[in-house]
């Protein structure tokens, strides 16, 4: 059946969300559900039993093959280091002595294979998680997955082998380990229920170029599996069983697109420059080292944000001194002559983190850079791998979640001591080597004066420092409206940050999504950043931006902007400000 057979035979339904990725996806959809299966404890009769050992071993080589195939693009995405989680459930699976009690018991309880899977691998679950050790019961979790998965083929649910073809993944919420499991080659598209646009499982599918709609509220109960869909990720937005009428718009608006990404290619070899010649340093964050080809094709001119918790991405420990060495100086090396920052373990919140803790307000939680000085074998031991990946002096380190001075102190207190250690002992490292902090919670603004005294630059966190200042949960769909990035206390606390490092002489810069944004770049630039830090795909459009203004007209946009006192009145200006100078920007999509 054609697509248009399809969607023509229901009614079609439009669902606003929020725009996580942009790009377009017109697939049938794939409702992909984190529920447990149930399970009862039903008799066999005992000459059902050969048939349900059969039933049994087939599930788990079927179990087994799932978990080869998300193991070989795991190695793939994020190396093998990352992909070991994936090793150890299967070797769950070909435990001999645990697959040996279960068959026995079928054939002397008859009872079902999938009754037998769960009693005795939740024996082992218990054993685990009664262990008074953390590593354990993150292994629990491991078993718990592998238990889930065999009685999901036992029940003939197969999870993962529905995604051969090609499918537009609908779900109620993403982790950013499924999104980045998820995003083989056939995913074409993501709509979740939940979810901000700035939630870690958005930034990655923007990241991994795959269009994404979330804060849906209720796509999961409109959608079926095989259902056709089309996602718009720059309008956020999707259609069930779309008419071919918008079928016909959306193929036409990716197209207009496409030109318009192609005509920015050219761009990435020139400098981010104004008019009146005043430089920014545009640079890209990034999570994997995999990214690194795309950013440099795309024009980065350095690594603004490293979130280094990619690194923790299904690890039910902290890596290694040399684990992370291996990786930071991967991306060292990938990326010289140009600079690469290094934020330090960013857990907790809505991010990856090898232990969990239940917090009613994670985000005003144990994260960042608590975490870290609570537990300073962790911050020493990243550090130690970050100053040995900085012999080609192109690295810097960066501080996430800063609220007070005496924070910034102590971290640097462990820096020393950790140079002390490496020079003790003749290892080679940047001595020099800059140190920044992000400012990103409003006590850090409110202090960035005196922050700025003591490290060498500034990155402001929009993502967070929004969230804060305004008291709106990045992550959460009803009160996405309300996360205004040109509300006037926003635009005010950035003016004020800018100012405070200049004051000392160092460079600000923002590596919060408000900095990829279109609409805000000559603001921004007119507020005196210096640098500015986005996601790859977003370079060439800000760089065009920025080559498309003089510094002095910028400037007084942004002095412009700072009288105005809503955010209505902000944008409006910003859109008619911008139409003028910059035609050829799809700013509406
Ligand atoms: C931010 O808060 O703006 C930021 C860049 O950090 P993250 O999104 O990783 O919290
Ligand atoms: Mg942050």
């Amino acid at each position: 059946m054609s697509m248009e057979e399809m969607s023509a035979q229901a009614q079609e339904v439009i669902v606003k969300g929020i725009a996580a990725a942009p790009g377009i996806a017109i697939c049938t959809a794939y409702l992909y559900s984190m529920q447990v299966p149930r399970v009862q404890a039903k008799t066999i009769s005992p000459e059902d039993v050969e048939s349900e050992l059969q039933r049994l071993r087939s599930s788990n080589q079927r179990a087994e093959k799932e978990l080869m195939k998300i193991l070989a693009f795991a190695e793939h995405k994020l190396g093998s280091q990352s992909a070991k989680i994936f090793e150890a459930q299967i070797m769950i699976l070909n435990d001999g002595i645990l697959m040996g009690a279960i068959e026995n018991r079928i054939g002397k309880e008859l009872k079902t294979a999938e009754f037998l899977v769960f009693d005795e691998i939740s024996k082992y679950k218990r054993l685990m998680l009664a262990a008074p050790d953390e590593y354990m019961h993150e292994r629990a979790h491991d078993v718990d997955d592998v238990m889930n998965r065999i009685i999901r083929n036992i029940q003939d649910q197969k999870l993962f082998s529905k995604l051969e073809g090609e499918a537009v993944i609908v779900s109620e919420t993403l982790t950013p380990a499924d999104t980045v499991i998820f995003s083989r080659n056939q995913v074409l598209g993501y709509a979740t229920d939940l979810g901000g646009v700035t939630s870690h499982a958005a930034l990655l599918s923007r990241s991994l170029k795959i269009p994404a709609v979330v804060g849906l509220h209720s796509a999961t109960k409109q959608v079926l599996s095989g259902d056709l869909i089309a996602v718009d990720g720059y309008a956020g937005v999707i259609a069930i069983h779309p008419t071919e009428e918008t079928l016909e718009g959306l193929r036409h608006k990716a197209q207009r697109f496409k030109e318009f990404e192609q005509q920015l290619v050219g761009l990435a070899r020139l400098p981010a420059e104004t008019l009146d010649h005043k430089r920014i340093d545009l640079a890209a964050n990034l999570e994997f080292v995999e990214e690194i080809e795309f950013a440099l094709t795309q024009g980065a001119a350095g690594v603004g944000l490293y979130r280094t918790e990619s690194e923790l991405l299904a690890q039910s420990r902290y890596p290694s001194e040399d684990e992370q060495y291996e990786a930071y100086n991967k991306v060292a090396e990938e990326m010289f002559p140009h600079n690469v920052i290094f934020r330090t373990f960013d857990v907790g919140g809505d991010k990856l983190t090898p232990e969990r803790f239940e917090e009613d307000n994670p985000f005003l939680g144990w994260r960042g850079i608590r975490v870290c000085l609570d537990r300073p074998e962790i911050l020493l031991t990243q550090l130690r791998a970050i100053l040995r990946a900085s012999t080609r002096r192109n690295v810097s380190i960066m501080f996430p979640m800063v609220t007070k001075l005496s924070e910034v102190r102590r971290a640097k207190e462990l820096l020393k001591q950790v140079k002390d250690e490496l020079k003790a002992k003749g290892v080679r490292f940047d001595q020099r080597l800059k140190v920044g902090v992000m400012i990103e919670v409003p006590a850090a603004a409110i202090l960035a004066e005196s922050i700025a005294a003591e490290v060498d630059f500034l990155s402001i966190g929009t993502n967070d420092l929004i969230q804060y200042l305004l008291a709106v949960d990045r992550g959460n769909s009803l009160v996405a409206p309300i996360y205004q990035q040109f509300n006037p206390a926003v635009l005010r606390t950035i003016k004020m940050i800018v100012e405070a490092g200049h004051k000392h002489n160092i460079w600000v810069g923002m590596c919060g999504e408000m900095a990829g944004d279109p609409l805000a770049t000559i603001v921004l630039m007119g507020l005196g950043l210096d640098e500015l830090s986005v996601i790859p795909t977003t370079l060439p459009e800000i760089k065009k931006i920025i080559r498309s203004v003089k510094h002095k007209d910028a400037k007084k946009i942004a002095d412009k902007v700072l009288t105005l006192t809503t955010e209505d009145e902000i944008h409006q200006y910003l859109f008619s400000a911008l139409k003028g100078k910059l035609p050829d920007l799809p700013l509406e999509p």
